[in-house]
């Protein structure tokens, strides 16, 4: 079958002589890999369509039950060019595509996927500053896509606004996603996310402890950030401002919540780049 549908390029590897292997994540059909053949000849007619975090339209000679489709044409939708001139912005996209890459399976359709994928890119594209912003958000929204939203809005236990709380900080609850509140906390045993973070690369696996509690402590200057990163328009988030430190406990508690939710969810290479 002759198909076409748009698509972004997430990956791109040289393939035997000339050809390269390349994973898109479509709107149609999800995720599919395919060879580009000749793609890597001087003249070929696919030229710079195959390059990762590039928006294309795509023609494949699909088979069911082949685990790689052959790539008939490939042409260029949309390029994000300030996305390669800006090493927070490359850093950022590269995020999202590599997430992408690892948490979506082989043909799984998902369109709302799909648009929240091309506004991102968009919004990393565009920002002025604080690119990595939009990768948060990003991740909050996919997490929301399958299933996993945060709840970001009352605390768990007695029901309080947490718009606007002040205090030490909250408790997450990583399996349910729910806040608690300073006093609805005070008895919930956490744990420390970077000692999470650290012993889950061990090879002895998670420990026991850090694995039965699945409660991390969010200061209140985080909570609040990612209460706007979750509702604020994708184009406005890179105008929010916060300490580094924040910044930090932001993607160690994104990463984690992410990685308890998606058992494929490994540390992302772009993302060390952050650091
Ligand atoms: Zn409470």
């Amino acid at each position: 079958m002759i198909t076409k549908t748009d698509a972004v390029v997430l990956k791109s590897m040289k393939f035997r002589g000339t050809s390269k292997i390349v994973t898109f994540y479509t709107r149609r059909y999800g995720k599919v890999k395919g060879v580009a053949k000749g793609a890597r000849e001087m003249k070929s007619k696919f030229g710079a369509s195959l390059e990762p975090m590039t928006l294309v339209s795509l023609v494949l000679y699909k088979k069911e039950q082949r685990e790689l489709q052959l790539i008939s044409q490939c042409d260029i939708l949309h390029q994000y060019k300030n996305v390669h001139s800006d090493m927070e912005k490359m850093s950022a996209a590269l995020s999202v595509v590599e997430l992408l890459n690892k948490l979506t399976h082989e043909e799984e359709e998902n369109s709302l996927l799909f648009a929240l994928v091309l506004e991102t890119l968009e919004a990393v594209d565009h920002a002025t500053r604080n690119a990595v912003n939009v990768l948060l958000a990003f991740e909050l929204r996919l997490c929301s896509l399958f299933g996993f939203a945060l709840s970001l809005d009352r605390c768990a236990a007695c029901g309080r606004a947490l718009e606007g709380l002040e205090g030490t900080g909250v408790v997450l609850q990583l399996s349910k996603g729910a806040v608690y509140c300073p006093l609805c906390s005070g008895t919930i045993p956490v744990f420390d996310p970077e000692r999470l973070l650290s012993a889950r690369r061990s090879p002895h696996g998670i420990p026991q402890a850090a694995e039965r509690a699945g409660n991390m402590r969010l200061s209140m200057p985080a909570l609040h950030i990612l209460r706007r990163l979750a509702s604020a328009r994708l184009e406005s988030v890179p105008t929010l401002e916060y300490h580094e430190g924040v910044g930090n406990e932001l993607q160690a508690t994104l990463r984690l919540y992410l990685r308890y939710h998606f058992e494929e969810f490994k540390p992302l290479r772009s993302l060390e780049m952050f650091h």
